[in-house]
């Protein structure tokens, strides 16, 4: 059946939304920037609204947030944890203030003002004073199992002083602060990897992943803004004396949220914050404006995904218009043609912006832009500068529709596109504008790190034909060194003693320098912890590369596509032939390879079957050998212990008959995490067994 114009529109707009969730909520990726979003939001929530025939149950405007990933214990919420419905304007704030007085008989109400932090929604339990767990929303009734990682953050009290009702549960936004932002991607540039969008998402993605490390090194924050158990705190009659009562309990509450008692003082609140959002620590998009009597918020209610008692009043996002004079191509060191717009320079939300990214040829024909139009430009999380699209009223017919170059405007190849990638890529190895990207990469402070060895020398270097692949480094010699221009005997010194340093650079390191596609630092952490060479990981099929958790198919692809390609088989070969150790630490293999009884699984034999959710099988199965302990695959007298996964099969049937502790995944991560207190021969807790 044919779709008229707003059922086509409508579903256009659903798949669209439902797209833009998955990357925001479950990759923490976002690919548009939130005012965008909440552009598609409202057109789909205006076409519901004239046409509610149109209205499905799984329409992204009834929906909260996403679904929960697999990587995490599932928590079901005593309550669902909601979105909020939005007021872009006053009069639309007006509107919402006027109609719930409406609903309260025309009671007079008081409101809080909280400032809306832009982060990731938290929801924390406490049981006899302990924090006993912390969840993400997840998609509002089911949300993840973090923690382990929220325990790291310091400002979340793991217990609580003074008189507290037996079960307390809290919610609030952790965020990560902008300095740390900041750092963060200052470090991230230095080793020349991608730079992180936004603080929202990073920090999202700090608190949803499976290394608390990793959180507790990332100085994250939080702020509480409410109580979300009844039970003991009964006395409790406002939203405003609840906060004032956490606050006291030990709860970071945020000392800019203000009672207000008339539109006008929320409206006030809203200006002064949207003049002094920039100088907050801080991320914040909007205003959330709370009704406070806590029985005028219950006869409210909550409609949809959305309470009726609360909205949130937006800033306006950061927008300018100016003109668009070209569009560049970079090539990259995987050979990507990244295009990017040249503008008119214009401010921004107080910063100058010249250059601002278009992704990808593909991206620039969706939004239609053209050399010489107006273009929209939004500062999305304040940090890259984003063409949203052209102002179409004003083209002239003078502009020119974009063609990704032909030829690589480094070295002149042919370029190619494979269907499944979105970029257009230079498939010579031996381009220059490769080669330079990736020998600076290589010699970077995060890879190889060969002090001295700065930008101006890798060009001169590739310029007088002294290096033409990595390996190319190891075969340098001081007396040519020396014979370059403005190389002094200091600096040839520093720079061989570097090279020679860097042979025993750590795995995770090297594999980073490598430069291989999709493999940044942190993934190569994992492969690192997965493998004990490069050699072993070239050899390692594509599934074993995706069975590790945190490694999708696409990287594994790459990964697998880098070690079949002749020259940089050639490459790694010629590393290991100047001595370059491309493997695992000395430590972890000399624990693997002879267990003493001081390691803390010394003498131990373990058996790990099933599938495991937080670590692969080779993961799980390093780690034993790291602390010591030795991995069989079939179950003995001798075996200590039976790791046990989903499916486990006939081995976990074999220990019971021998009368073998069985650990289950979590009883192992215990184990993993505190070695000693589990000494050899003690049994492990009762709840971990199966
Ligand atoms: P929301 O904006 O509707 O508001 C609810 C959330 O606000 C809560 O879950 C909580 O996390 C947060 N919050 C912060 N401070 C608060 C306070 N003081 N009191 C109460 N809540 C507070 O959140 P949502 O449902 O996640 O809605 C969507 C938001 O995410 C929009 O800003 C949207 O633009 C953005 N988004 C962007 C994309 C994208 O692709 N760019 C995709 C999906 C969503």
């Amino acid at each position: 059946m044919l779709q008229s114009g707003p059922a086509r529109r409508a579903e256009e707009l659903r798949r669209e939304l439902n797209y833009h969730n998955h990357r925001y909520y479950t990759l923490d990726s976002p690919v548009i920037t939130d005012g965008q979003y909440d552009l598609l939001l409202r057109e789909l929530q205006d076409i519901e609204a004239e046409y509610p025939e149109l209205l499905t149950a799984d329409s992204p405007t009834q929906r909260v947030g996403g679904e929960p990933s697999s990587a995490f214990v599932s928590v079901e919420h005593s309550r669902p944890m909601l979105s909020l419905g939005n007021a872009f304007n006053f009069d639309e704030l007006a509107a919402w203030h006027k109609r719930i007085s409406g609903l309260l008989d025309g009671a007079d109400f008081d409101m809080v003002c909280e400032l809306k932090i832009d982060g990731l929604a938290v929801n924390l339990t406490y049981e006899n004073a302990v924090l006993v767990q912390g969840a993400t929303r997840g998609n509002g009734t089911t949300g993840e199992d973090v923690t382990r990682n929220l325990r790291t953050i310091r400002t979340i009290p793991l217990s609580l002083a003074g008189a507290v009702p037996p079960r307390l549960e809290v919610r609030g936004e952790v965020y990560l602060p902008v300095k740390e932002f900041q750092r963060l991607n200052r470090e991230r540039e230095e080793r020349g990897e991608p730079l992180y969008a936004n603080p929202r998402n990073t920090g999202a993605g700090t608190i949803r992943q499976l290394d608390p490390k990793v959180t507790a090194a990332r100085n994250m924050q939080i702020w509480v803004y409410s109580l979300n158990s009844t039970e003991g705190t009964d006395f409790l009659k406002g939203h405003w004396e609840a906060l004032e009562w956490l606050g006291n309990a030990g709860f970071r509450i945020n000392p800019k949220n203000r009672l207000c008692h008339s539109l006008d003082e929320v409206q006030n609140y809203y200006q002064k914050w949207l003049g002094r959002r920039h100088d907050l620590p801080y991320e914040t998009d909007g205003v959330v404006v709370k009704v406070s009597p806590l029985d005028m918020q219950e006869r409210l209610g909550i409609v949809g995904r959305e309470p009726r008692w609360a909205i949130a009043y937006k800033f306006p996002a950061e927008r300018a218009t100016t003109r668009l004079l070209r569009i560049g191509v970079n090539v990259g060191r995987t050979g990507s043609l990244n295009p990017y717009a040249v503008l008119e320079p214009v401010v921004v939300s107080g910063a100058k912006v010249k250059h601002a990214s278009l992704h990808n040829e593909e991206d620039i024909r969706r939004k239609d832009i053209r050399v010489g139009d107006m273009v929209v430009i939004e500062r999305a999380g304040d940090v890259i500068p984003q063409v949203v699209g052209p102002v179409a009223d004003h083209r002239t017919g003078e502009e020119v529709e974009f063609r990704m170059p032909e030829r690589c405007p480094e070295c002149g190849t042919l370029v190619v596109k494979a269907e499944d990638d979105a970029m257009h890529r230079c498939p010579n190895l031996s381009c220059p504008a490769q080669f330079f990207e990736l020998l600076k990469h290589f010699v970077s402070k995060g890879a190889a790190d060969i002090d001295g060895l700065g930008e101006r020398w890798c060009g001169i270097l590739i310029e007088k034909g002294m290096v033409s692949d990595v390996a190319g480094l190891y075969c340098l010699e001081k007396d040519k060194l020396l014979e370059l221009d403005r190389m002094g005997d200091k600096l040839a010194t520093k720079i061989m003693s570097n090279i020679e340093a860097s042979k025993n650079r750590p795995l995770p390191r090297m594999l980073f320098a490598l430069g291989i596609t999709h493999v940044g630092a942190e993934v190569a952490e994992l492969l690192a912890r997965n493998y004990l060479s490069v050699k072993e990981l070239s050899q390692a099929p594509e599934e074993d590369l995706t069975a590790i958790d945190g490694i999708g198919p696409k990287i594994a692809a790459s990964i697998a596509a880098w070690f079949q390609t002749p020259a940089n088989q050639s490459v790694v070969e010629k590393l290991l032939d100047a001595g370059v150790r491309l493997e695992q630490d000395a430590l972890p293999v000399t624990a693997a390879a002879s267990p003493s009884d001081d390691a803390p699984f010394g003498g131990l034999t373990f058996v790990v079957t099933g599938t495991l959710s937080a670590l692969s099988r080779s993961a799980a199965e390093a780690q034993i050998k790291g602390l010591g302990g030795k991995v069989t695959s079939s179950v003995t007298k001798k075996t200590r212990y039976v790791v046990v996964g989903e499916s486990p099969g006939a081995k976990a049937a074999t220990a019971q008959k021998l009368g073998i502790p069985i650990l289950d995944e979590a009883a192992f991560l215990n184990l993993l995490e505190s070695p000693a207190t589990n000494p050899p021969g003690a049994q492990p807790q009762p709840g971990g067994l199966v």
